[in-house]
């Protein structure tokens, strides 16, 4: 296997297993990892990545794994995704960094423009590029704030906003994401989120219930006049892919409206295709006033940008925005590659063809083992919530065997969920389908040993 092998869209397309699960190559450089990386810096699955493309990852020793992880919701293009490549080489030959806010260059502005065009509502708007997720949700923060004068921010259960001090304050889950690492930013405030599998009132009720009890912490125990934003995932991430029940959304933004408080989308798992639709927003017609997008952005380099209504976005004064590598001119010229194969390749019927053929596997397979309690997710996000068979009670260890089974086959899976019981798919958006549907016997192998 030699260095001139390209990956990407001409890596084979398909699962080969010629080692254990990691090789012998991977084991050794687990080992040098150890003595040289910090430990909090954890693994889903230690093979060591030679190559990657189309819905293959390849391993040093030679392995050819099935993605359904896209490096959590990134390359949904596909891993160098050729117009991302030429792109971002044409770019990396001309100048590397000026720094925007020092002398800037036309590509931070092209996708300023994309995005404003993309996300949801004709109104006026404007774009800030920062460089992860985390960066682009505290400036959101630091926006409504400065456009709202108030101070207070509303995140919801199960929440995931990243690992930065003010996003942790935002996240719900303490293991692994906060743990020790507090103090935490003040003015946060946390209310329920319309999880319909786990809503004590029934899934029914779930939708109403929830936004009311929402809304009634908002105005008796915060104040709705002290809240500057509301920040919440369109279809959960990293709490379990899921889905609020429908009116929830609507009757939230409705209230912000009322209440001048600034809804802001975090669409950073969500956005760019991955969901069928260019932002998970739309499935419910809700236009945000502020949205958050980063991982799918640009096929694998590091950006991330907040969009939203122009007198929001402008309220922040001239220099209060910005960082040193915030919108690269790399990441840039890489992310106008990445949206332009979404729409030459239509990945958002891509996404929606991923989930029916998915959801159709995943909820006959449910019909026969108790122990899936929910298929649940939108196009290419989907996900299984596991549980002792006849109760709702999380079986995390069930979703640890099943994981560990696919590994071993060579399925890449991810978990995820409050109590790390729900298994969930994210495959490429460019995977070929016969890699799903293998992918999908590898998982229903391992859910029938293990379940
Ligand atoms: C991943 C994620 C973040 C954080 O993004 P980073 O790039 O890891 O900082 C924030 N919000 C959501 C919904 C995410 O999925």
């Amino acid at each position: 296997m030699g260095a001139a092998q390209p990956g990407g869209p001409s890596l084979p397309q398909e699962r080969r297993l010629v080692t254990a699960i990691p090789g012998p190559k991977s084991v050794a450089l687990a080992e040098r990892r150890g003595k040289a990386v910090a430990r909090g810096v954890g693994t889903t699955l230690p093979v060591f990545v030679a190559r990657a493309g189309g819905g293959i990852v390849e391993d040093v020793d030679g392995n050819a794994l099935i993605d359904f992880g896209s490096g959590i919701a990134v390359t949904g293009v596909g891993n160098s995704a050729e117009s991302v490549v030429r792109r971002a080489r044409e770019q990396l030959e001309r100048f590397t960094h000026t720094c925007f806010m020092v002398t800037p260059y036309d590509s931070y502005v092209a996708v300023c423009e994309e995005l404003n065009r993309l996300t949801p509502g004709a109104h006026e708007k404007r774009s800030a590029l920062f460089n992860s997720g985390a960066e682009a949700v505290e400036n959101a923060v630091k926006i409504a704030r400065a456009s709202t004068r108030r101070s207070a921010v509303v995140v919801f259960d199960h929440g995931y906003h990243g690992r930065t001090n003010l996003t942790m304050a935002l996240t719900a889950k303490n293991m692994p994401y906060k743990e020790s690492f507090g103090p935490f930013a003040p003015e946060v405030y946390r209310v329920p989120f319309a999880y319909p599998f786990r809503w004590p009132g029934g899934a029914a009720n779930c939708a109403r219930e929830a936004a009311a009890e929402a809304t009634d912490v908002i105005v008796t125990q915060i104040g709705a006049h002290n809240v500057a934003a509301l920040v919440i995932e369109p279809i959960l991430g990293e709490g379990g892919f899921i889905e609020p029940a429908k009116g929830f959304l609507p009757r939230i933004a409705e209230f912000c409206r009322e209440q001048g408080i600034v809804f802001v989308a975090d669409e950073i798992q969500t956005g760019f295709c991955r969901t069928g639709q260019w932002f998970a927003c739309e499935d419910e017609g809700i236009v945000p006033d502020l949205v958050t997008t980063a991982k799918g952005i640009a096929g694998g380099l590091p950006l991330a940008a907040v969009t939203g209504r122009a007198e929001i976005m402008d309220a922040a004064h001239v220099g209060g925005l910005g960082g040193t590598y915030g919108g690269n001119p790399v990441a840039c010229a890489a992310a106008l590659g990445a949206i332009e194969t979404m729409r030459a390749l239509d990945l958002n019927a891509a996404a929606r063809r991923i989930g029916m053929v998915m959801k159709a596997r995943l909820s006959a397979l449910a019909r026969e083992y108790p122990a899936i309690g929910e298929v649940r997710g939108r196009g290419a996000m989907i996900a299984i919530e596991l549980v002792r068979p006849g109760s709702k009670d999380a079986a995390p260890e069930i979703a640890a065997a099943v994981a560990k089974a696919c590994h071993a086959e060579g399925l890449l899976v991810l978990t995820a969920g409050t109590y790390g019981n729900v298994l969930r798919f994210l495959p490429p958006l460019v995977i070929p389908e016969h890699l799903l549907v293998e992918g999908l016997d590898v998982l229903e192998r391992a859910v029938r040993r293990v379940a």
